[in-house]
């Protein structure tokens, strides 16, 4: 471990351009340097390093990250790794942390941990072979069940005997300790000082870490009765966490790599089955629910991940929600169906490899498009159920990073729940400017988790090929990196661009709510007429409609009360309401401005006289209002971005946010072309 203050000894010399000059030839261009994209092939450079940033990004592949991120990409390197490279670099001393008495105590546990689990796994599998009743009971299952020897030994696959304490007994005699065989759940010791094996004539299934240490169990009854569970887990323990491991990922990574794809399945048989059936690139999640963690551990070997279905309903749509956290974390996410009745265990056993094979290649379909003919099918004309459906795969829509690849699926999802795809893409603007706003006011928050989290993937991804079991190990690096992103995340604004405009609109609408602007519309048959509005109707829509909210809270009161009354169906708010209200600050912020009315000429000022402006001239007051105080929400975010962006770890993420901003300075440019049309 390099202690904290040698990585940010590190971290404040190194110099991403020089960095990343070692292994691209790049030209000076302004303040950034330019060269061609060693990530992928090209002629013509679009391959971008900002010094000032310290943070690089391909506008070709859209590859990006820091310097750190650099070398882990490009050579392979672990975290530490890549920062023992830059103390090279840099001539930096490492100094490598001593483990307390404490941590080495933990450590050696862990190990005794380790240790009797594999001793378990061993007893067990012998079991299979070398006694009477394993070998009929046990084997003969395995057998029943299609499995081949081959499979069995590579899966570690065992049996347990039909006693009380078979096991325990055994290990006592090998010398392992009760702390240990309590700590790893094998055995379960009762107050009244009994003990006894937890898993009692079952089939056992070991659980793998990444690097093939056994850390826990999964056992099966053999019995058809059913009162007790179909299968037994060992709990959770110091070197078991069920929700940060995936069944078969240890048989399965190489495959996974290899192929570039993983298949997630349901249950421990079909990723043996599939294995069997020459489909080796199949985990489980171990009859839980996906986690974060989980997909995390896919996307170490892939992003393409291929979800399997067995062909129930309910099961399907109870497993769409799960499947959002793939999105979340960047994977491209296909499925297959199986048919009626049928996980991938019984089709193989059924069907035979070669017809397994060709089943998931026909008939694997794009996940969006499957949840949305899924869902489509339970509209039944009925608009609440439409407008929730839509909402659902809206929310799904807005987990991809790539715009393009966003663009393409309004356009699909849309005719397929037969929708004008500018519905779709309104209901997906407004989602993804919420997911900003909600990220980007986290990001003020230091002891935020999602930030915790952002800051310890750095740290995990260079965690690569590491056991899960040293997972705590890291814990230390990751606590510095966030606590360093806490830090720098306090910092307040201080310039504040976007608050005199809302009061500018603030006070529009005590001044003018109840004004009417005539709107030209068209009627079915295209006959233009004219619609009218009251001011304080137009802002409300137009400001909830793009999620803007105020930064001042005194507004923000006094614009909730005008959007409670007008989604009332009012027309406005008399503004005596806040005048005589009881909100203190309310009341002087709202007398201040209807004395004040920005567009009352100096003659009327001092006596409270409100003074009607043409209908024409405040049309345009009012649309340039709104367009001003959207433009400067617009350039706070970017801004937020452009910071958020310097201190990611996560290249996924980045991507996303460099969408995210591409999106925002389109959308600016097309308010500041209408702006310039209203002006002139
Ligand atoms: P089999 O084909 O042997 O019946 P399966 O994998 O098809 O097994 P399912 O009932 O579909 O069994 O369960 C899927 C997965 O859910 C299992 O592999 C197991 O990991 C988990 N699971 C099922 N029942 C339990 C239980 N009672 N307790 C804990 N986990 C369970
Ligand atoms: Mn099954």
């Amino acid at each position: 471990m390099i202690d904290q203050e040698t990585i940010q000894r590190i971290m404040d010399a190194t110099r991403i351009e020089e960095v990343i000059g070692e292994f691209v030839s790049m030209k000076r261009r302004g303040t950034n340097f330019v060269g061609c994209c060693p990530f992928h092939n090209e002629k013509t450079p679009s391959f971008s390093v900002s010094p000032a940033k310290g943070i690089y990004k391909c506008f070709g592949c859209g590859e990006s990250g820091t310097a750190v991120s650099f070398l882990m990409k490009h050579e392979h390197y672990t975290y530490p790794e890549a920062l023992r490279w830059l103390a090279k670099k840099y001539n930096i001393a490492v100094v490598e942390e001593e483990l307390s008495d404490e941590q080495k105590e933990r450590n050696s546990e862990r190990d005794a941990l380790f240790h009797v689990s594999e001793f378990a796994q061993k007893y067990f599998a012998s079991l299979l072979y070398e006694d009477e009743m394993g070998s009929a009971v046990g084997l003969g299952y395995f057998h029943s069940r299609g499995l081949s020897d081959s499979v069995i030994k590579a899966f570690g696959l065992g049996y347990c005997l039909d006693q009380w304490d078979a096991f325990t007994r055994y290990a006592r005699s090998n010398g392992y300790s009760d702390n240990v065989l309590q700590k790893t759940g094998l055995t379960i010791f009762k107050d009244d000082g009994k003990q006894y094996d937890r898993f009692r004539a079952r089939v056992m299934f070991p659980i793998y870490s990444v690097s093939g240490r056994v850390l826990g169990f999964s056992g099966r009854i053999l019995s058809k009765e059913k009162q007790a569970a179909k299968y037994v887990n060992s709990p959770d323990s110091e070197i078991f966490s069920k929700s940060h491991i995936l069944y078969g990922l240890f048989q399965a990574k190489n495959a996974i790599t290899r192929q570039d794809k993983c298949y997630l399945v349901e249950g421990n048989i079909d990723v043996i089955s599939m294995f069997q059936s020459g489909v080796e690139n199949t985990v489980a999640s171990c009859g839980t629910s996906l986690t974060i963690e989980q997909v995390r551990l896919i996307r170490r070997y892939t992003k393409n991940v291929t979800v399997l279905y067995d062909g129930d309903a309910a099961g399907i749509k109870a497993a769409f929600r799960a499947v959002n956290m793939l999105f979340e974390e960047g994977l491209h996410v296909r499925v297959v169906l199986f048919p009626d009745g049928e996980d991938p265990d019984s089709y193989a056993q059924k069907y035979g490899s070669t017809q397994l094979q060709q089943y998931l290649k026909e008939n694997e379909s794009n996940f969006i498009l499957f949840k949305t003919k899924v869902l489509a099918q339970d509209i039944k004309g009925d608009p609440i159920r439409k407008a929730e459906v839509l909402g659902d795969i809206v929310r799904t829509i807005a987990l991809v990073p790539d715009l393009m690849e966003r663009t393409e699926y309004v356009t699909q999802c849309a005719s397929l729940l037969r929708i004008p795809e500018e519905t779709l893409q309104n209901e997906l603007a407004k989602t993804l400017n919420r997911k900003l706003y909600d990220s980007l006011n986290h990001k003020s928050d230091p002891g935020d988790k999602d930030l915790a989290e952002s800051g310890a993937q750095g740290a995990e991804s260079g965690e690569r090929g590491a056991e899960s079991g040293e997972r705590k190990a890291e814990s230390g690096g990751r606590k510095a990196e966030s606590g360093a992103l806490g830090a720098e995340t306090v910092v307040p604004f201080t310039l504040n661009p976007a608050q005199s405009q809302e009061r500018k609109i603030v006070s529009l609408l005590l001044n003018y709510g109840s004004e009417t602007l005539d709107f030209e519309a068209k009627d079915n048959d295209g006959r233009p007429f004219i619609e009218k509005y009251t001011v304080a109707q137009v802002v409300v829509g137009e400001l909830l409609d793009d999620q803007i909210t105020f930064e001042d809270p005194v507004c923000q009161l006094i614009f909730n009360e005008y959007a409670k009354r007008i989604n009332d169906g009012e027309s406005t708010v008399n503004p005596q309401v806040f005048v005589t209200g009881g909100d203190e600050r309310v009341r002087e912020t709202a007398i201040a401005m209807m004395m004040t009315d920005y567009h009352v000429s100096d003659k009327w000022k001092d006596k409270l006289i409100h003074v009607p402006l043409p209908q024409e001239r405040l049309h345009s007051d009012v649309e340039e209002s709104l367009m001003t105080l959207k433009l400067k929400k617009l350039d706070i975010k970017i801004d937020e971005i452009d910071r958020q962006f310097a201190y990611l770890a996560d290249n996924d993420e980045k991507l996303m946010l460099m969408a995210e901003k591409m999106r925002l300075v389109k959308l600016r440019q097309q308010l500041g072309t209408a702006l310039y049309r209203v002006f002139s």
